[in-house]
């Protein structure tokens, strides 16, 4: 049995096991298959890409 470590999501903030890691940020698995559905004209988009920005910041530094 595997022992899965809970990770701070950079999106909600909330300590998750299910998600995916990019880089050193994490992104909890309800986070991302709601940004996958969030459409540009909806008003959490643009917060969504602005921690996305943060994690492309960290990625190129
Ligand atoms: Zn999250």
């Amino acid at each position: 049995m595997e022992q899965v470590e809970a990770k701070t999501c950079i999106v909600c903030g909330e300590q998750k096991t299910e998600g995916i890691t990019v880089v050193t940020a994490f992104i909890c698995h309800s986070c991302e298959s709601e940004m996958v559905q969030t459409k540009v004209e909806d008003e959490r988009y643009p917060f969504f890409v602005s921690q996305l920005k943060q994690l492309w910041v960290r990625f190129h530094a």
